[in-house]
């Protein structure tokens, strides 16, 4: 190599280093502006701070550089740093991997969420005590440790079936007990919770509550597990926030569900994000349930799907499931009937044995 190239070379590793060095404490005391602002409840990105930078920058610039290529240096630089201030916030966050970094189990009864897959199953709504001891006994024999059933229904419509409310509890707190099983079950009131917290063992808080943070928050201070369902057009920050309200009232103890978000899809009730479930396991400790009743609404796709979300790692899967699904009072094309389950669970049981440890 000519002598003297290599010499110039030498000379751009040193400065090299040195923009490296400079850099870095930029970023340092970037990261200290970021920490004192988000004390202060200010957001990090300052337009009017940046153009007030580059407009210094640029009359600053003799050259050989542009001002055009200076400023697209720089703003790579702000991108980088703002990125940086970003992340240091997400892990001051409760739900955070990077707070906690092993997996939290839920324990209710004989079910670990979180602790190896799990199943979650029963009707859509309590509908009578025949209806929920069938399902409980039937499901129980096949090793499903969470019996579901809504008493306090969202419906769309205000004079559709509302659920049996405490009446309804009551018959699935029973039906759980019968069987040994564990009962989650919808609350979607604040005044409701007592209530609830009386008969269940898991308080869901159902997609279209998943931004009422007064229900959130009283869930949380509740102390029981919460099994937090993702709202309708929620994305997935918005839906680790609604976590973090529970979790910042000192309840540790929650379970988020994947359940099917809005798009432009009609031949589905709702689109499976998986990958939305995939981040919350990546990115939180929580452990993570896939609903593949509401996601897709079509029973045909309900195995394969939930074999996708058991194969990628999540903790849980949930399903409808009724004795009689064509007379059911919510959810008639969706809820499989004894049979369609059992043909369900022959399709995914290879994918319920415990998974192999994280790392
Ligand atoms: C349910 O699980 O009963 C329910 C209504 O689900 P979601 O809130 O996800 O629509
Ligand atoms: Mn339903």
């Amino acid at each position: 190599m000519e002598p003297r190239i290599l010499e110039l070379r030498g000379e751009i590793d040193r400065i090299n280093r040195e923009l490296l060095n400079l850099l870095s404490e930029r970023a340092r005391i970037a990261v200290e502006i970021g920490r004192i602002q988000t004390e202060l409840g200010i957001r990090h990105y300052d337009p009017v701070r940046e153009e007030k930078m580059l407009a210094y920058l640029t009359a600053e610039n003799d050259g050989p550089f542009s001002d055009g290529a200076i400023k697209k240096l720089f703003k790579e630089i702000f991108k980088a740093t703002l990125a940086l201030e970003e992340r240091q916030d997400e892990r001051k966050f409760l739900y955070s991997r990077d707070a906690k970094p092993e997996t939290t189990q839920v324990k209710v009864k004989n079910a670990v969420f979180g602790g190896g897959p799990l199943l979650v199953a029963g009707p859509c709504a309590i509908e009578s005590q025949e209806q929920m001891f069938q399902t409980a006994e039937f499901l129980a024999a096949r090793g499903v440790k969470v019996l579901r059933g809504g008493a306090f229904k969202p419906r769309t419509s205000p004079y559709a079936f509302q659920g049996l409310g405490v009446e309804g509890l009551k018959l699935g707190r029973a039906a759980a007990d019968r069987y040994g099983m564990a009962f989650v079950t919808e609350v979607m009131d604040t005044r409701d919770i007592e209530v609830v917290a009386r008969y269940a063992d898991i308080l869901q808080i159902g997609a279209r509550n998943m931004h009422n943070f007064a229900l959130l928050k009283e869930a949380g201070r509740s102390h029981m597990p919460v099994l937090l369902k993702r709202g309708l057009s929620a994305t997935v920050e918005e839906w680790f926030y609604a976590a973090e309200y529970v979790l910042s009232q000192g309840n540790g103890q929650v379970i988020l569900a994947e359940r099917g978000i809005r798009t432009y899809e009609k031949w589905t009730r709702n689109t499976l994000d998986l990958s939305g479930a995939v981040l919350a396991k990546q990115l939180t400790h929580l452990p993570v349930m896939v609903d593949v009743t509401h996601a897709t609404g079509r029973i045909e796709l309900m195995a394969p799907l939930a074999r996708a979300a058991l194969a990628a790692g999540v903790d849980a899967v949930h399903v409808e499931v009724h004795p009689n699904p064509k007379v059911a009072m919510s959810d008639n094309n969706q809820q499989m009937d004894f049979a369609q389950f059992d043909e369900f669970l022959s399709r995914i049981k290879g994918l319920l044995e415990p998974a192999p440890k994280e790392g």
